[in-house]
């Protein structure tokens, strides 16, 4: 599989070495111990380029390090992990933005159905559309390390990236087969319809419930944190998921 071209984003030279790659990945990312020999590899890979091509800036005075690199990195090459088109699908991201915590927005602000609102607005991590992507490190490096609480903003801003690729942020990323895609926004919008009605406790957080979008990038989270619980709760998520990232992380070993 290729690993992409990204000849656009410039080199940097404050990134981790590349033989330190395994040992940073594995301490970051929860499914490494999951992933056979040939994933380990090309995931490997894909880092690589993203820690050193990407380009990566730090919030108010923060120090990026060559470990937050890796995490997040890590998360967001896991994700196209088995895309036929490596990193293509991150070619727009102009950078990622590090914060040290809880990343506060000021000004008017949408709500959606009409309404503003000028209240602060803490976040913890958000995904512009061919812009930055923006992450607080103290909950990022956090989630990483606790994976069965089923919270991830590193999956969450990248799964966001994915469904931004048509130009539209709905909670349908690129699905080219016409079935699969009819299957994919069927299967999705029955479930997020299923969660608005709270008729039962769900492995998906209530945050999904906010948009189709946000639906997308909480049973992402899920889907590569909690894929067990998903799979038993909602088959035919779990189901049109593993179709769209081609990737059965319920059937691997377990992650923890
Ligand atoms: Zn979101």
């Amino acid at each position: 599989m290729p690993v992409g071209l990204l000849r656009f984003w410039r080199r940097s030279v404050d990134a981790p070495d590349t033989d330190q790659l395994p040992r940073l990945v594995a301490r970051w990312l929860a499914p490494w111990p999951t992933l056979t020999n040939d994933e380990r590899e090309y995931l490997l890979e894909l880092v690589d380029v993203l820690v050193h091509e990407l380009r990566w800036e730090a919030a108010n005075g923060f120090e990026v390090t060559p470990a937050m690199r890796a995490c997040v990195a890590a998360h967001a090459a896991m994700l196209v992990l088995s895309f036929d088109d490596g990193l293509d699908s991150y070619r727009d991201v102009s950078s990622v933005i590090v914060h040290p915590s809880t990343i506060v927005r000021k000004g008017t602000k949408y709500l959606g159905d009409g309404l503003f609102t000028d209240d602060d607005d803490p976040i913890i991590g958000e995904a512009i559309h061919k812009g930055p992507v923006l992450v607080s490190w103290d909950a990022a490096s956090f989630q990483a390390r606790t994976p069965d609480r089923g919270e991830n903003v590193l999956y969450h801003e990248f799964a966001h990236r994915l469904d931004m690729l048509d130009g539209m942020s709905d909670g349908t990323p690129l699905i080219p087969a016409d079935d699969q895609f009819d299957e994919f926004v069927r299967v999705c919008t029955d479930s997020l319809r299923r969660l608005r009605r709270h008729e039962e406790p769900s492995v998906l957080r209530n945050y999904a419930t906010t948009n189709p979008a946000e639906f997308f990038a909480v049973a992402t989270e899920v889907f590569f944190t909690r894929p067990v619980p998903l799979r038993e709760e909602n088959p035919a998520l779990y189901g049109v998921l593993r179709d769209y990232f081609r990737q059965d992380p319920a059937g691997r070993r377990p992650m923890y």
